[in-house]
């Protein structure tokens, strides 16, 4: 399964791993890939050559929804992202069922132009999105995998945390995935519990040699050539040869022209990356207005942003409101972060982004000898990392 890098299908998304699994469950399946493509190369994915075709159908044609009632249209105008809309459902059923129903005329209507197209001398086909009942009854498959009766079940597995309640889930996942940055995987290990009662379909010997897709290797270090697929199928490797985890950084020439202008002073607010989910720094040079905060809560909603690209990579906003992008997901917390004018920051890791910071005694002794302690988390810190400092105090004294 080959997606583009949207929310909907994001292979680090445990809803979409969770889903994975499930797919994996009901087919009864040997073994599941997903890929999704890198930020900004959608265009490499084959599937995605369908919109060429499909912008056809869309030419000449008004997409316009019929009203609902005065009250749920301002609803709608107030909250501008599909979250809070969703949330709006949720809590008044009324409006779900009119928003569904001014919406089916859209969706009949896109049908409709589709379904004239043809890819390949063969119709183009719209299917219907699975409703709630389909959805429930995958979710029930989850029970298979509770033989310790621990009460496994969807709703019990909001964040990826809550895998850690569940040993028989736990036990299945470590045995049958395998996840990375761009690709998650799903294999029969062939011998425990779930293979023997639904053992391989594939004949011996083709599941003997069926390996997990293996990650790029880079020929030599540093190079941005790579090792062939045959050189190594089979072989264990890890996704750290990544481009994402080694480049560097160089100021782009938009950062080059916003001189001057990644400063603390101009820090008015952050954006959080959809792929490392470190908080980038949007600066202005005026404070933002309610307008501006909307459009950049609208790009978080959507999941465009990402490490090293332009905040709006178009349109008026473009000069006025933007971010460093000569910076990488491997790039630490800019300080500008932790300078706050705003005052809406909470504390993060400098090195990986993460909100839950610590503190122990040696964190405590770096703040006497130092003016700066940038915050850091548990897993940076037992990971070797210790807090990057500044202005040494005693240093300071020793000078006067
Ligand atoms: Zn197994
Ligand atoms: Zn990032
Ligand atoms: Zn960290």
């Amino acid at each position: 399964m080959y997606t583009d890098g949207g929310p909907d299908h994001r292979s680090t998304f445990w809803s979409v791993q969770l889903a994975c699994i499930l797919i994996f469950i009901s087919l009864d399946l040997d073994m599941l890939v997903t890929a999704r493509t890198a930020p900004m190369a959608s265009y490499a994915n084959p599937a995605e050559r369908i919109m060429s075709l499909l912008n056809l159908a869309l030419q000449n044609v008004a997409l316009e929804r019929p009203d609902m009632i005065e009250d749920y249209e301002r609803k709608m105008k107030r909250n501008g992202s599909m979250t809070k809309v969703r949330n709006i459902g949720e809590k008044e059923p009324d409006f779900k069922t009119a928003l569904l129903q001014s919406t089916k005329h859209v969706i009949s209507k896109l049908d409709d132009r589709f379904s004239r197209l043809k890819w390949k001398d063969r119709n183009v086909n719209m299917h219907e999105s699975a409703n709630i009942d389909d959805i429930e009854d995958i979710g029930h498959l989850l029970s298979i995998l509770d033989h310790l009766d621990e009460g496994l079940s969807i709703e019990k597995l909001k964040t990826k945390k809550d895998i850690e309640k569940f040993k028989c889930l736990k036990n299945f996942i470590d045995l049958h995935t395998r996840e990375r940055q761009y690709t998650y995987q799903i294999k029969k290990c062939g011998n425990c519990a779930y293979c023997t009662i639904n053992p391989p379909r594939l004949s011996q010997e083709l599941f003997d040699n069926l390996h997990w897709l293996p990650d790029p290797v880079p020929v030599q270090k540093d190079s941005d050539e790579y090792k062939s697929f045959d050189d190594v199928y089979g072989e264990e490797t890890d996704d750290s040869g990544r481009p994402s985890l080694v480049s560097k950084n160089v100021p782009t020439s938009a950062d080059l022209g916003h001189k001057g202008g990644f400063v603390a002073a101009r820090a008015r607010s952050f954006i959080i990356c959809r792929e490392c989910g470190k908080r980038r720094v949007v600066y202005s040079g005026k404070r933002l207005t309610i307008d501006q905060m909307r459009l950049i809560e609208r790009v978080q909603e959507e999941f465009i942003f990402t490490c090293g690209a332009p905040l709006f990579p178009d349109g008026v906003m473009k000069e006025t409101v933007y971010v460093r992008e000569g910076q990488s997901c491997n790039s630490e917390m800019e300080t500008t972060y932790y300078s706050d004018v705003s005052g809406l920051n909470t504390p993060v890791c400098f090195f990986c982004g993460d909100t839950e910071v610590i503190t122990n005694q040696e964190i405590q002794n770096l703040k006497q000898e130092y003016g700066i302690v940038r915050p850091i988390c548990d897993t940076c810190f037992q990971g070797g990392k210790r807090p990057a400092v500044r202005n040494a105090l005693k240093t300071n004294k020793k000078k006067r």
